[in-house]
């Protein structure tokens, strides 16, 4: 299942480089002064096709949610559902991502921060966890 959940594509190598060294970067026109998301592909403002990078808080508030439940493997291995989300980011842009909140917790405009996993294989990934909880 593909969300839009982004993928290393050469466009997004700083995404990702900032993934790795815990640091979320997003797009911003310096011309219009606004941020947009990772994967914008020009600035709907000025149609500048290859805006510029910044770093963003990490700061975001949760839009909505859905709970994916993976299809068993062929030894009958049931994945944990995960939880995939819709986050605005403090900086405005909107952004597809995984998250690690309790299911209780979950509603509309819970206050999250960004996370980094780094896996032994694959590339590092952010997810959004519940701002103020520890881990
Ligand atoms: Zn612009």
């Amino acid at each position: 299942m593909d969300i839009g959940i982004l993928r290393r594509d050469g466009r997004t190598d700083a995404f990702f480089d900032g993934t790795a060294a815990e640091r979320l970067m997003i797009r911003h026109c310096a011309e219009c002064d606004v941020h947009l998301a990772p994967d914008a592909t020009s600035c709907p403002g000025c149609g500048d096709e290859d805006p510029g990078w910044a770093r963003a808080s990490g700061d975001a508030s949760l839009v909505s949610w859905t709970v994916t439940h993976g299809r068993p493997a062929e030894d009958g291995t049931v994945p944990e559902p995960a939880l995939l989300a819709l986050v605005e980011l403090d900086e405005g842009p909107w952004l597809y991502t995984r998250l690690a909140v309790a299911r209780a917790a979950l509603r509309e405009g819970l206050p999250l921060t960004a996370a980094y996993v780094h896996p032994d294989e694959g590339e590092s990934y952010l997810l959004f966890t519940e701002r103020g909880s520890v881990g």
